[in-house]
């Protein structure tokens, strides 16, 4: 249940309204826009009357909300979040990120990527140093020395770096090593210990869509995050299993708009893992900006036949510049200023 407050409500008043619904048991969540305040009430509000609230002096209206998650809902927070990456990068109301890179970390090639996709126009370098493979025979990861030359390449290029973190236990060493963004891969949409662990953080949480995650399912991914105290989270949709076998995940664009509607947390497409394969990359990459993502995150490798994993769907850097030349224009298609139809 969400109640609004009159503009005209002082803050001792406000104050005094959180305190007689906490009091009644419910938690709630504040938050003042630029428009107006909202009182965001959680738990069972079946026992509150909206007739009483509504009777108050300070409360303009009182309206219910059936979705089951509050911190992601838009409805409890209209403006967009914002989340900072570090680094000087923003991602979010506005705030417009490519996040590319390797899929894994393989060793010193990572800078001669990090270098072309900065060249290129990425703001974020990406990189698995823990991996989430299908099969316990695939290549698993560098680990700590993984994370140590992503580390070592932010602060060479003085980019935010985004990694998946896959179990609660290796949290402690993400944030021990400055881990600009961690990244919860589509495997680990679900988990929920791991996701509560992340919450307990501040570091900023790139939260991919399970791979058969109605958006319902990923929003309350966020709320579990969130309701531990880290608002930093950063949508992304990475396509989801359908029955086609033409492509490795079916990109649900519609998704982006979605998420915008009803979240007001930054969503990132993800065009790679969308598709599969490296010729249906970019075009996925389009209708993402073009559909109003706040960011891309993008596989790039300099040899990618040579690739430990996921080579069949990375750009090569030539390929990835020609990608962001694109992606720019679309970028200003979408944001420039139309005038009103008559
Ligand atoms: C990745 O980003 O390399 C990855 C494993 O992604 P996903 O979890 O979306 O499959
Ligand atoms: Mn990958």
């Amino acid at each position: 249940m969400i109640a609004v407050v009159k503009e005209t409500a002082t803050q001792d008043q406000l104050d005094h309204f959180v305190k007689w619904i906490e009091g009644r048991g419910f938690k709630t969540n504040v938050s003042q826009g630029d428009n107006e305040t909202i009182v965001g009430i959680i738990g069972d509000t079946t026992q509150i009357d909206p007739f009483l609230l509504e009777s108050m002096d300070i409360i303009e209206r009182v309206q219910r909300v059936s979705e089951p998650f509050k911190k992601a809902n838009r409805k409890f927070h209209p403006e967009d979040t914002v989340v900072d990456c570090g680094h000087g990068v923003k991602i979010g109301g506005g705030n417009f990120q490519v996040i590319a890179g390797p899929c894994s970390v393989e060793g010193k090639n990572l800078f001669e990527i990090a270098r072309a996709v900065k060249a290129s126009g990425a703001t974020m370098l990406r990189g698995g140093a823990y991996k989430p493979r299908t099969s316990p025979y695939s290549y698993q990861g560098m680990g700590e020395r993984g994370l140590d030359l992503l580390v070592e390449a932010s602060a060479e290029l003085d980019m935010p770096i985004v990694t998946e973190v896959m179990d609660p236990r290796d949290v402690q060493l993400f944030l021990d090593k400055g881990i600009d963004v961690m990244q919860i891969g589509a495997r680990n949409a679900q988990n929920f210990p791991l996701l509560r662990e992340v919450g307990k953080t501040q570091v900023p949480v790139l939260l991919k869509r399970g791979l058969s995650e109605t958006i319902d399912e990923l929003l309350m991914g966020a709320e579990y995050i969130m309701s531990e105290g880290n608002p930093n989270v950063i949508l992304c949709e990475r396509g989801i299993r359908t029955f086609e076998t033409r492509t490795r995940n079916t990109f649900d664009v519609n998704a982006i708009p979605v998420l915008h509607h009803l979240s007001h947390l930054p969503v990132v497409g993800d065009p790679s893992h969308a598709t599969g394969y490296t010729r249906y990359v970019r075009s996925a990459a389009y209708a993402a900006t073009a559909a109003g993502a706040d960011g891309l995150e993008i596989e790039v490798h300099d040899n990618p036949s040579e690739a430990w994993s996921d080579g069949a769907q990375a750009l090569t850097p030539t390929q990835f510049d020609d990608a962001m030349r694109r992606i720019r224009l679309i970028r200003e298609a979408v944001t420039a200023p139309v005038e009103e139809a008559e």
